[in-house]
């Protein structure tokens, strides 16, 4: 692989070879910090993913893999958090040129965070267990864990080498096969995942990765008769699309989806640790974050406090490309950049002040690259758009309420619900809104985009559903077998 700033040209996984789409086909990948083109990629079209699926089930039902213990395959998996730790350098390197991401981000927090994610199922693929029955004195009865299948796993390009490994570890240790489909923007570190699970010793077919359009490889995969789950992570909108188009074959469907999720501080809060966390929870990956605290609630007696200490914080940030290890790196695309100067542009319209940022930065060095100021809008009220959809960048909603049940009240005025996060002293505010609120995930003094690799993580609402990380994650690529053995 890589370790210099011009990655090798990109191919599909199939089978256990790396191979340039049946089409001929390829497509450009982009470094957001100047649109300079990293490399080329080979773009998967439907003749591509009927091949793997074929390699998958043969993997599946025929293979090795099928006749492995989970012991056995949790050693791969951990081989694979070893070697993924081994191509640290080289891999957020790559993850940096391809997203824009701050190399301290990729380096330091997501691929270390890969490889504990698998490292964590290598050690739970040896635990699947069933449960022995009672109520049939009659017979034996007792309940076997099977893998689900062929699973397409579909991400998108914010997290994407961190984001593949959250399906693609717990479905290796439940048993099953995957079809890994990058994002368009970011397929590099997909296909180094999969040459990561070939050098690790994991038989051909078991991890595919196909790299192509989610309207083409993505749609074929969805459709397919031969894929038993699909695991999406993306837009509430492709969520939607994906859980239509999966209804005529009645495979399983996961959705890990958009979020609008609230930072709720009050009054009584450490105000050090609130400005820190409230600020990391917005610009961290430029707000590119499905789990972002991108609406801020404070109540109003703390509000102009806290409002200028963050402003503060958001105007003193470097803003740079990725590799030059900045505060916060650029937008991922020119039209997600322009679609963040749109929604500042309507919170302006209806009302809304901006407190910093809200522009392009003026430095002319960053010119050539999607780069967008860390920004503040006060004074939003609940109705306005920027209170209620999906930005996916570095812009932060401000809100004030008066008192806990207004709190409660504005974090659920939302269609999402991933994530929300609590700031106060008092433990009794801090659980009235822990289990009030209508998110799967609560944080208490400290916000995570996730959080470790023990902690679920998913939506409420339209954030979707299933569960990522934790042994939820590993139950949902299993299924239930109940045997009923009379005694004779
Ligand atoms: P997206 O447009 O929904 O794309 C996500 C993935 O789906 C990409 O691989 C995409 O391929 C593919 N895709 C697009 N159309 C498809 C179709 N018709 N059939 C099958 N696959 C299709 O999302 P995005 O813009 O990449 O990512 C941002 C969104 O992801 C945000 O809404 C964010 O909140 C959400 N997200 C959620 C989580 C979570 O865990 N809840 C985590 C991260 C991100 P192409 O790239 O080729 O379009």
């Amino acid at each position: 692989m890589t370790t210099t700033t011009t990655p090798d040209k990109g191919q599909l996984l199939i089978g256990g070879a790396f191979t340039d789409a049946r089409s001929g086909r390829t497509f450009p990948t982009v470094n957001p910090a100047d649109e300079s083109v990293l490399t080329t990629v080979a773009e998967a079209g439907a003749e591509d993913v009927d091949a793997a699926v074929a390699a998958a089930r043969a993997a599946l039902t025929s293979g090795p893999w099928s006749r492995m213990t989970g012991a056995e395959r949790g050693r791969i998996l951990w081989k694979m958090g070893e070697l993924m730790i081994e191509r640290l350098p080289a891999l957020s390197l790559l993850e940096t040129l391809d997203t824009g991401k701050t190399l301290f981000d990729s380096g330091k927090i997501e691929i270390p965070m890969a490889a504990q994610i698998l490292q964590y199922y290598a050690g739970a693929a040896s635990k699947i267990d069933g449960r022995t029955l009672g109520g049939r004195p009659d017979a034996f009865t007792f309940t076997l864990k099977e893998p689900v299948g062929v699973v397409a796993a579909i991400v998108p390009w914010n997290f994407p080498l961190l984001l593949a490994t959250w399906k693609v570890a717990p479905a290796l240790a439940a048993g099953c096969v995957v079809l890994l489909k990058p994002a368009s923007q970011t397929p590099l570190t997909a296909i180094e995942l999969g040459r990561i699970g070939l050098d690790a010793g994991l038989p051909p077919g078991v991890l595919q990765v196909l790299p192509g359009s989610g309207g083409n490889a993505g749609m074929a995969l969805v459709r397919h008769p031969g894929v038993d789950k699909v695991a999406f992570t993306g837009s509430t909108e492709v969520g939607r699309t994906v859980l239509r188009e999966a209804a005529g074959t009645m495979k399983r469907v996961t959705l890990e989806l958009g979020g609008k999720s609230p930072n709720i501080v009050f009054a009584d809060a450490d105000m050090d640790a609130t400005v820190q966390g409230v600020a990391n929870a917005i610009f961290q990956n430029a707000g590119q974050t499905c789990s972002a605290g991108s609406r801020l609630l404070v109540e109003r007696r703390a509000k102009d406090g806290l409002v200028e200490r963050l402003a503060k914080r958001a105007t003193t940030m470097r803003v740079g490309p990725g590799v030059s290890d900045p505060d916060m790196g650029p937008i991922i695309s020119k039209r997600q950049l322009e679609t963040i100067e749109q929604y500042v542009d309507v919170g302006r319209k209806e009302g809304a002040r901006v407190a910093a940022g809200g522009a392009r930065p003026k430095d002319a060095s960053l010119g050539g690259g999607f780069y967008f100021q860390p920004t503040l809008l006060d004074h939003v009220t609940p109705d306005m758009r920027v209170a209620q959809e999906e930005i996916f960048g570095p812009v932060l909603a401000i809100i004030d309420f008066d008192d806990v049940e207004e709190a409660v009240a504005l974090a659920n005025r939302s269609d999402y619900g991933l994530v929300a996060g609590v700031w106060t002293r008092d433990i009794n505010k801090a659980m009235a809104l822990a289990t009030r609120i209508k998110a799967g995930q609560v944080y208490v003094n400290t916000y995570g985009a996730g959080g470790g690799v023990e902690l679920p993580f998913g939506g409420y609402k339209k954030s979707g559903y299933g569960r990522e990380k934790g042994l939820e994650s590993l139950a949902s690529y299993t299924q239930v077998k109940n045997v009923c053995i009379k005694f004779l």
